[in-house]
C-alpha cells in the first residue's frame, strides 16, 4: 500500500504545468467543441477533445508543445490518420482523425506503405526523426477513421499514457460560463422491497429550471433500496453541442454518498462505460442516463466518498433531501433538488393498469418479475418449482385487476411456474458468474464466456426458430437472452444450424432491433460454426454469393477515385496494381471510397494498366481493369 502511495505521490509531482500547452488549432483565436474528455460515449469513455473545424478539412494543425513524433497510424476505423507526440516531461499529445500530415511525415510513411504494400500501417519512428517545437506545424485536420464529421480529436496524456482532461490547463480558446444542464432523473428500486410511488419500477422525473437550479417538483414516496440516475449534459459558449459533466456529486441529507470526477482513466477500464450509463435504457429508448450509484462489475477509479456503492436506502417515513451538484471543467455547477419520503409498502395499491389479458415474466438483474391477472376469487396462485421443490408464492402487492411477485433468483434458478395449476416452462438455462471462466454446452448452440466478459451475473435464455424469409426457403434464428445486456469482453459462440449451407461463403450475422444486419463472421467446422461476439441477442446464418461492385469515379492528371461497395458481408481487402506494381490507394469506408493523388503513385505517370481486386469478408472477389 505504501509502494502504491509513493509511486502515485511521484508521479503527480511529474504532471506538465499549466502552461505548458500551445492550442493545435486556430491558436489565440475562440474555439468550439463537439466533445469533451471524460465523456461516456456508447461503448468507451472519451479520451480527448473534439475540437470542430467548421464543417471543414485541412485547417493547420501546430505541435501542442516541443518534442518528437512517436507513434504514426493510418487506419480505415479508429483514429484514422493519427500522429503521436511525446514531450520532455513525460506527456504524450494526440492528434486524431488527420486528412494529412506535413510533407516529411507524409513522405516518409509512403516509403513505408510501399515497403509493407498496405495503406493501413502502424510506426514509431525514432526519438531523432521528426522533432518539433511547440507551434510548428505538423498536420492539416480531417475526418478520417470512426469520425462521423470533420474535427480534430486532440489528448494530453500523462506519463503512463492516462488520458487528462485538456480544460484544466486553462486554454483561453475555449469559453464556458455555462453550468451543466440536467433533462431527467431516474429512480429505480434495487431491493425487493423497495417501491416508488408503491411501485417496483423505475419512474423518470423531469426538472423545473430556476437560475442553476434544477428541481423535481413532487416530494417522491419510496421505500427500501434505490439508486439514481441523471440525463443531462454540459455546453461550451457559443455551440450547440452537448458534451459529458466532468464531476457530480450526490449528497443525502447533507452528506456525501456518491461522487465522480473524471480526471484521468485508464484505456484498459474505458469499456466500463457500459455499467457507467444504463446500457438498457438506451438499447430500449434511445436516452443515455449515468449511474448515480457503481453498479456491480464497474471497475474505474474516478469514484470517491461513495457509501453503500451509492444506493439510498429508505426505511422510516421521514422526508430526506437528495442534492446533486454537477460541474464542469470550468467549475461552472447546477444543483438538481429531489425530495423523497418514505412510505412503508401497502399490500394493496391504487389501479396503475388495466386488468392483463395473460401472465408474463421477465429477469430483472437478481430478480424474476412475474405479473398475473387476478382470478375471480382473488387468490392468486402461484408456484415456483426450483431444484425440484415447489415454493408457493404470495404477491407483493395487488391492485383491483393484477398481481405482482418477485422471486430472488439467488434463492434458486426456478424451471418453470404453476400459474392457477397451468405450468410454463421458463427455459433458464444456466446462471453464469461474471468472476469465472464458464462453459455452456447445449443441443443447439454453445457460449464460451472468457473471465470477466460478464460484468454481473447472467441468467442464459436461449432459444432457437426457423422462420420463413424471404431470402432463403427458411431462415434460423438463434437468440442468446436479448441485446440490453452488455458484455465486457468477446464471447466464443458454436451454433448448430439445421439448413445445408454453402459453406465457403456462409457466416453468422446479428440482427439489431432495426432488423439489421451486421457480420460478426464465424469458421466452420464440420456442421457447426464457431463466432466470437461482444453482443448478445439475435443472431442468424447468411450466406454472400454476390462480389462487391467496383466503379471508376474519376480520373484527372492528379486524382483517381474510385467506388467500391459491398452489400451483405462488407468489404475485407483491397489491391490496386499498375502496370501489375502495388500503387497506393488510400481508403474511406464511410465514403465507399478509395483514391489515390498524384504524389501517391511514388513519382510513377498515372497511366497504363490499372487493377483493382476487391474481397469481401465472406470471400467474395471482384477483379476490374481499366487503361488510364
Ligand atoms: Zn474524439
Amino acid at each position: 500500500m505504501a509502494l502504491i502511495l509513493g509511486k502515485s505521490l511521484l508521479f503527480a509531482q511529474s504532471l506538465p504545468a499549466d502552461d505548458n500547452y500551445q492550442f493545435p488549432i486556430r491558436p489565440g483565436k475562440q474555439n468550439f467543441l463537439a466533445g469533451t474528455m471524460g465523456e461516456i460515449r456508447s461503448t468507451h469513455i472519451h479520451a480527448g477533445l473534439d475540437i470542430k473545424t467548421g464543417g471543414q478539412e485541412g485547417l493547420a494543425v501546430f505541435a501542442a508543445q516541443k518534442g518528437f513524433i512517436s507513434r504514426i497510424k493510418i487506419s480505415t476505423k479508429g483514429y484514422g490518420n493519427v500522429l503521436y507526440m511525446k514531450h520532455p516531461d513525460g506527456s504524450t499529445t494526440v492528434y486524431a482523425h488527420l486528412q494529412k500530415f506535413i510533407p516529411e511525415i507524409r513522405d516518409w510513411v509512403r516509403k513505408n506503405q510501399y515497403e509493407k504494400k498496405s495503406f493501413a500501417i502502424e510506426l514509431f519512428p525514432s526519438k531523432d526523426k521528426f522533432q518539433y517545437e511547440k507551434g510548428e506545424l505538423i498536420a492539416y485536420s480531417g475526418n478520417s477513421g470512426s469520425s462521423s464529421g470533420p474535427h480534430l480529436h486532440f489528448e494530453i496524456r500523462d506519463n503512463q499514457q492516462k488520458p487528462l482532461d485538456p480544460l484544466s490547463f486553462n486554454f483561453s480558446e475555449i469559453k464556458d460560463n455555462i453550468p451543466p444542464n440536467i433533462i431527467r432523473l431516474g429512480v429505480k428500486p434495487k431491493s425487493a422491497n423497495a417501491r416508488i410511488f408503491d411501485q417496483h419500477q423505475n419512474y423518470y422525473f423531469s426538472t423545473q429550471k430556476t437560475g442553476n437550479v434544477f428541481k423535481v417538483n413532487e416530494v417522491v414516496p419510496v421505500y427500501g433500496e434505490i439508486a439514481l440516475e441523471l440525463q443531462g449534459y454540459d455546453q461550451q459558449n457559443g455551440s450547440y453541442n452537448r458534451n459529458g459533466i466532468q464531476y457530480i456529486e450526490m449528497q443525502l441529507d447533507g452528506e456525501t454518498v456518491f461522487s465522480q470526477h473524471i480526471k484521468n482513466f485508464s484505456f484498459a477500464e474505458s469499456r466500463n462505460a457500459l455499467v457507467v450509463y444504463d446500457y438498457e435504457e438506451k438499447q430500449k429508448n434511445g436516452r443515455q442516463f449515468t449511474k448515480l450509484f457503481v453498479d456491480n462489475g464497474n471497475s474505474l477509479s474516478f469514484y470517491s466518498k461513495v457509501k453503500n456503492k451509492g444506493l439510498i436506502v429508505i426505511k422510516d417515513t421521514l422526508e430526506h433531501q437528495v442534492r446533486i451538484y454537477l460541474r464542469d471543467s470550468y467549475q461552472n455547477e447546477s444543483i438538481v433538488k429531489l425530495n423523497i419520503i418514505g412510505k412503508i409498502p401497502p399490500k394493496k395499491v391504487p389501479n396503475s393498469t388495466k386488468k392483463k389479458n395473460s401472465f408474463s415474466w421477465k429477469i430483472i438483474k437478481n430478480f424474476l418479475k412475474i405479473e398475473s391477472p387476478l382470478k375471480v376469487d382473488h387468490r392468486p396462485e402461484i408456484k415456483v418449482y426450483a431444484n425440484r421443490i415447489g415454493y408457493e408464492i404470495a404477491p407483493i402487492y395487488t391492485d383491483s385487476f393484477n398481481a405482482w411477485y418477485l422471486w430472488d433468483l439467488k434463492k434458486g434458478l426456478p424451471d418453470s411456474l404453476s400459474i392457477y395449476k397451468e405450468l410454463h416452462a421458463l427455459k433458464l438455462a444456466a446462471v453464469i458468474p461474471p468472476n469465472q471462466k464458464f462453459s455452456f454446452f447445449s443441443k443447439q448452440l454453445d457460449i464460451l464466456f472468457p473471465y470477466q466478459s460478464l460484468f454481473d451475473t447472467l441468467y442464459l435464455t436461449h432459444n432457437y426458430l426457423k422462420k420463413d424469409s424471404q431470402h432463403t426457403d427458411t431462415q434460423e434464428i438463434f437468440t442468446i437472452n436479448d441485446e440490453s445486456i452488455p458484455l465486457r469482453k468477446y464471447i466464443s459462440v458454436t451454433l448448430r444450424p439445421e439448413n445445408d449451407y454453402k459453406k465457403f461463403n456462409t457466416g453468422v450475422f446479428s440482427i439489431d432491433e432495426k432488423n439489421r444486419y451486421h457480420f460478426e463472421g464465424g469458421k466452420w467446422k464440420e456442421n457447426e460454426i464457431t463466432f466470437r461476439t461482444r453482443n448478445l441477442g439475435k443472431f442468424t446464418l447468411l450466406t454472400d454469393s454476390i462480389p462487391p461492385t467496383v466503379k471508376l469515379r474519376g480520373v484527372s492528371t492528379n486524382k483517381v477515385r474510385i467506388t467500391i461497395d459491398d452489400q451483405l458481408s462488407g468489404i475485407s481487402d483491397y489491391r490496386v496494381l499498375l502496370n501489375d506494381q502495388w500503387v497506393l490507394f488510400q481508403y474511406d469506408p464511410k465514403r465507399k471510397l478509395i483514391w489515390a493523388e498524384k504524389e501517391d503513385f511514388n513519382g510513377r505517370p498515372i497511366n497504363g494498366n490499372l487493377k483493382v481486386i476487391v474481397s469481401d469478408k465472406l470471400g467474395n472477389e471482384t477483379i476490374f481493369q481499366t487503361k488510364l
